[in-house]
């Protein structure tokens, strides 16, 4: 049997880090949302009780070390699955670029598997699994929008904002999470006010989201990266109603209310990087 399962991408609405953890990690305070640029995976079942790995992606790892085949293989070990899994992963979100790609991907695995193996676990119970695995995950197997606390993983689901458009813009350059978390100095950095953006969308109020988008991993990732600050400003240039950031970067993205104005903004950012895309919020229901 084969199921296939979309691995929709994340944006960071708002991000904050409110501490360093005795454990390296940071705690955060963040609004997250879906959009619909997804990455496709085709689970099949395998009666040798293996687990394959196959992502056709030069920087995609094949084995343990994907976020994928590591969260098929914690929940093949907590619920004692005998049967394996042959994982065919398609790429189509950029690779570490801030918008959860691998956390997406790892998602997905565990819903899909949820079905393939006939497990019956509630997403809450995925989300759980999902945390061992990273801590985007558990918001990746809810989707929709939610406020995130913890490291990420403790999540109050937010009414989703007003459809809009939203137009990332990659630049060619890879940026490791763990290194820009190191680098943040949360006593210099410009702080962003999360409140307001909960404020704002729950009212709906797509001018007050975009005036409330804030991201502190910008204050590293924009020094170290002109290039990032750059096709921010390009963006405003070309008359887009909010500019961020995306997660620790390099993804920048776009939110506009207008088609015409979403199309002029990927027809003049093609100039500046090769992967541009146009695509939507998606609602609670992907
Ligand atoms: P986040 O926003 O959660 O920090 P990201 O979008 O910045 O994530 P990813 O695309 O998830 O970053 O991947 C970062 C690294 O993780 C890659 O360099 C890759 O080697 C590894 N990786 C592991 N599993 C995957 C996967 N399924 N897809 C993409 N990268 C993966």
């Amino acid at each position: 049997m084969t199921i296939i399962v979309k691995a929709p991408a994340k944006i960071n609405l708002v991000l904050d880090a409110t501490a360093k953890r005795p454990d390296g990690y940071h705690d955060v305070h963040m609004v997250m949302t879906t959009v619909d640029l997804a990455d496709r995976l085709e689970l099949t079942e395998l009666p040798s009780g293996e687990i394959r790995m196959n992502a056709q992606h030069a920087y995609v790892p094949n084995d343990e070390r994907n976020l994928a085949y590591k969260a098929a293989a914690i929940l093949k070990e907590k619920y004692d699955v005998k049967t394996g899994v042959e994982i065919f992963l398609e790429k189509h979100i950029p690779v570490a670029a801030g918008l959860a790609g691998g956390s997406s991907d790892a998602a997905a695995t565990l819903r899909g598997l949820n079905e393939l193996w006939q497990l019956g676990l509630t997403l809450e119970e995925l989300a759980e699994v999902g945390a061992a695995v990273g801590s985007d995950v558990p918001f990746c197997v809810m989707g929709g929008t939610a406020i995130a606390t913890g490291r990420g993983e403790k999540l109050e689901k937010l009414v989703s904002p007003p459809p809009c458009w939203v137009v990332l813009a990659k630049p060619t350059i890879g940026v490791s999470t763990a290194d820009v978390y190191g680098a943040l100095d949360l006593n210099t950095a410009k702080r962003p006010n999360v409140e307001a953006m909960i404020d704002a969308v729950k009212a709906q109020d797509f001018q007050g989201i975009c005036q409330s988008l804030g991201n502190v991993l910008e204050s590293v990732t924009l020094p170290m990266h002109p290039e990032v600050e750059q096709i921010k400003e390009f963006m405003a240039s070309c008359g887009a109603e909010g500019v961020l950031m995306s997660g620790s970067g390099p993804t920048v993205f776009a939110l506009t209310e207008h088609e015409n104005r979403a199309q002029r903004l990927y027809n003049g950012l093609r100039g500046f990087c090769n992967e541009v895309y146009v695509v939507r919020l998606l609602g609670e229901n992907h």
